[in-house]
């Protein structure tokens, strides 16, 4: 993309009322746009983003989870939520229907996909059933000083499992850690989440949440660093120890933390109230159990920004950078032989064909944080090459041109 037919700029300060991180740094660099507390519009830049986290999420679901991608609506009627005792819970937005129809926006998705299930559902042999979808949520948080990690309405995949019994409904929990495994570490924060033991409500023991590593987080974890496991503070006291070798409390790295994503084993919470059920192989009627697994799309971009970056601004990971190049020119010459350069590697790179001054541009380059900075001038052009840096080390190379694409 050249620079110029960006319609966005960069700011030299964030809004003053908003204290995250994230947000000030995305706002700068102009991939988002703060339209009021806990809600932002997502720029070229910031959706690009988006888009290639949303397809790290998609294979992990579609691959390892064998999951089927569905769409469901914003709009829930009201009823469903009173059929499961859900209708007065305090982030929930209510609306009307001009008939006076009671309506609320959709937090989470049980009250819509069971029924939708029941439809579609009758015998044993229809059973396993994986659904997920990536959609806008709608929460009335209490706060949201988060910046994108906290929003009021923000994009989640949420992907729902449907099961004959326990013992499947186990196997395939177990099988979404791994998923989730793959999803962290591929969008660059594999090294600082952790699972972490959860309270599970009425139905299960435990829940469990991925949770990152950052000052920035809101909640409190003990980690146990031989098991690479962690637990949450708030069911630590009646568990207080590692829940696999039996590390204590006090030996547990204390932590704050962001959950970028959380698996719930729901079992019969929300297909009883609906009565989801099935025929067995010998014509008896059986409970279904379900399973549900949360991302925040948002909240994981917010979170890597969280871990990544420095005082010139954002760290892109190369999984989901808006783009792997940042190319600028010095001097008439260069410019000519960087249009080239561009034409051949049009979506790898973002050329900076701005007119203002090249101390603008590097300074934007740190902002806006793609994996290289490439630089070409009349003097790297006396070796055919131009100069990579790395956004994360900062170390510089000579490169070939002809090798630009194939060296990193
Ligand atoms: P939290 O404890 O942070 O409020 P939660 O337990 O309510 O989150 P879930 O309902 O399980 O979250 O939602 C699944 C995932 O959606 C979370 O793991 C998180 O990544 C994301 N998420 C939840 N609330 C928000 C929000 N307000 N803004 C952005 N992402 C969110
Ligand atoms: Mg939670």
């Amino acid at each position: 993309m050249r620079q110029s037919k960006l319609f966005t700029k960069t700011t030299k300060d964030a809004p003053k009322e908003e204290e995250a991180k994230n947000a000030q740094l995305l706002i700068r660099a102009g991939f988002i746009n703060k339209e009021m507390a806990g809600v932002y519009s997502y720029l070229p830049l910031g959706l690009k983003v988006v888009r290639k986290i949303e397809n790290i999420i998609r294979k992990e679901m579609n691959e390892t989870l064998e999951a089927s991608e569905i769409f469901m609506p914003a709009l829930h009627p009201l009823e469903n939520y009173e059929k499961t005792g859900r209708e007065n819970i305090d982030v929930l937005f209510r609306t009307k229907l001009a008939t006076g129809r009671s309506l609320v926006l959709g937090q989470s998705h049980e009250e819509v996909v069971v029924p939708l299930i029941k439809n579609h559902l009758f015998s044993y042999r229809d059973l396993p059933i994986y659904v997920y979808q990536i959609q806008n949520k709608f929460r009335n948080e209490l706060r949201a000083k988060s910046g994108i990690l906290r929003g009021r309405e923000f994009s989640m995949k949420d992907l729902y499992s449907f099961h004959s019994d326990e013992g499947d409904l186990e196997e395939y929990y177990e099988k979404s850690k791994k998923a989730y495994k793959n999803i962290f570490k591929e969008v660059g924060i594999g090294e600082e989440t952790f699972i972490t033991f959860a309270d599970g409500g009425t139905f299960s023991k435990y829940s469990h949440e991925f949770q990152t590593v950052t000052g920035a987080g809101e909640d409190i974890i003990y980690i146990c660093e031989s098991c690479r496991l962690a637990v949450n503070d708030e069911i630590i006291d009646e568990s207080p120890k590692c829940p696999e070798c039996g590390t204590k409390k006090e030996d547990l790295r204390k932590e704050k933390s962001i959950e970028v994503g959380n698996i719930f084993k729901l079992k019969r919470r929300f297909s009883d109230p609906f009565d989801l059920r099935y025929t067995d192989e010998n014509g008896h009627e059986k409970p279904v159990h379900m399973g549900c697994y949360g991302i925040g799309v948002g909240r994981l971009m917010g979170a890597v920004l969280e871990v990544n970056s420095d005082e010139n601004g954002m760290i892109w990971p190369e999984s989901i950078a808006p783009f792997k190049f940042h190319l600028i020119a010095i001097g008439e010459k260069a410019e000519k032989k960087a249009a080239e350069i561009y034409d051949k590697m049009e979506e790898d790179i973002l050329y900076d064909d701005r007119n203002v001054g090249v101390g603008e541009k590097f300074a934007d380059a740190d902002l806006i944080g793609m994996p290289y900075r490439v630089v070409i001038s009349e003097k790297t052009m006396e070796n055919d090459s131009v100069e990579i840096r790395k956004r994360w080390s900062k170390e510089e190379k000579l490169v070939k041109i002809d090798k630009l694409q194939s060296h990193v």
